[in-house]
């Protein structure tokens, strides 16, 4: 029977970047992914510092957002700079990718098959997957779930399904969009007509636009979508998709030698329901928490560096999430510079260290409190 230090279920960014952490400090350690083709739903937005902090080819970069434009309710529209960064917009299958690549660089194994089921964990974990239409077993002295929002890991030991918000998300050609404001903005629209309690947006992608909005009852989206593109002026139909997004983050990350990264671990920024870069960054911790022998470290040094800040998030989304009166709100105060700081650092320095984030954020405290 095949014996790992680390299996790494799912290898979308969580899971690639743990094992490629893992492979490097030299432990045994391989990826089971069921789908080496698998695109994910995704708008592909991630800090453009992501690429040099977890040393990302360049090349996965194909559009480089510099404005961000919000819309609210009334059509009230603000536009804010990256004042010289950028957001890099990346195509998921190239993306993942690249990441698995990395991963097996650095000496981790890939094996594509599916997660089934834990057979054993008494001492090692022992766990059945299914490659290529047969059952193995493989065992490891530590699991890290980075299976993604329908997590069958967290099933498998007993963990609630995380609440999700579904999203549905359309490809269209670029031409199909009126007033189409530029390949290097992104567009987040608010508005009950459209994403009650959510957002739609526009992002320019390879060739064409990536749209969509969410909600937390499936059953609306296509409704959603339609009166969207009727109030965006879109006029071309594409491929569409549903996806679902977590909503709200594990309270732990760890169960004795399991640890759970990324969506599994609902590990999403509320509010602006980025992940892509908190998916990498728990992957990371989970490798390197391991790395030191102490795997419990990893919840404690999450929580450290971020409970604070998805925890304001979090609030900020109640509050201003309720309704188009209180949507509009958040968009004007989008005018003031402390504001526009705050997003910007919430955007672009995500290792920036709490306190400065927090400070910029200080306005937003006193709105709330
Ligand atoms: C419509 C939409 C738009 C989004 N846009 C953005 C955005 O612009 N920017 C951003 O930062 N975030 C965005 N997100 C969120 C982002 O996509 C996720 O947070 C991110 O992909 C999480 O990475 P992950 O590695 O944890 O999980 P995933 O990317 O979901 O990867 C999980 C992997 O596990 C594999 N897997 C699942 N089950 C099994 C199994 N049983 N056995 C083996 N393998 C398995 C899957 O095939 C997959 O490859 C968006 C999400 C949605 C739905």
């Amino acid at each position: 029977m095949p014996s790992y230090d680390v299996i790494v279920i799912g290898g979308g960014p969580s899971g690639s970047i743990a094992a490629k952490t893992l492979a490097a400090a030299g432990a045994k350690v391989t990826i089971v992914e069921k789908d080496f083709k698998r695109v994910k739903p995704c708008g592909g937005a991630t800090p453009s510092t992501s690429f040099r902090e977890f040393d990302i080819p360049q090349k996965e970069i194909v559009k480089k957002i510099e404005v961000i434009s919000t819309i609210a309710p009334s059509g009230y529209r603000i536009n804010t700079s990256l004042n010289g960064g950028y957001l890099a917009i990346v195509e998921r299958g190239s993306f993942d990718s690249s990441l698995r690549k990395q991963a097996e660089a650095a000496g981790a194994d890939l094996m594509e098959a599916e997660f089934l089921r834990i057979k054993d964990k008494q001492k090692r974990i022992c766990i059945t997957v299914l490659e290529g239409g047969r059952e193995r077993d493989v065992c490891s002295d530590f699991l890290i779930a980075a299976d993604g929002v329908n997590s069958r890991v967290a099933s498998a030991i007993g963990l609630k399904s995380l609440p999700g918000v579904y999203t549905i998300q359309e490809e269209v050609d670029m031409q199909a969009a009126e007033d189409f404001q530029g390949l290097n903005v992104c567009e987040f629209w608010f508005g009950s007509s459209h994403a009650p309690n959510f957002y739609s947006w526009v992002f320019p992608k390879k060739g064409y636009i990536d749209i969509g909005t969410g909600h937390v009852k499936g059953k609306y989206l296509k409704e959603f979508m339609k009166n969207f593109k009727m109030r965006r002026r879109i006029h071309g139909t594409g491929k569409q998709r549903v996806y679902r997004l977590p909503l709200k983050w594990r309270d732990s990350l760890v169960r004795g030698n399991i640890l759970l990264a990324g969506d599994a671990a609902g590990l999403v920024m509320p509010l602006s329901y980025e992940g892509i870069y908190y998916a990498m960054k728990s992957g990371k911790m989970a490798a390197e928490a391991i790395i030191n022998g102490k795997p419990k470290d990893y919840e404690k040094h999450w929580n450290k560096k971020f409970l604070k800040q998805f925890k304001l998030m979090n609030a900020l989304k109640k509050y201003f999430l309720r309704n188009d009166r209180t949507a509009e709100e958040m968009v004007n105060l989008h005018k003031r510079k402390e504001i526009q700081e705050a997003s910007l650092r919430l955007w672009l320095e995500k290792d920036a260290g709490l306190s400065k984030i927090l400070s910029s954020m200080g306005f937003l405290r006193k709105i709330l409190y």
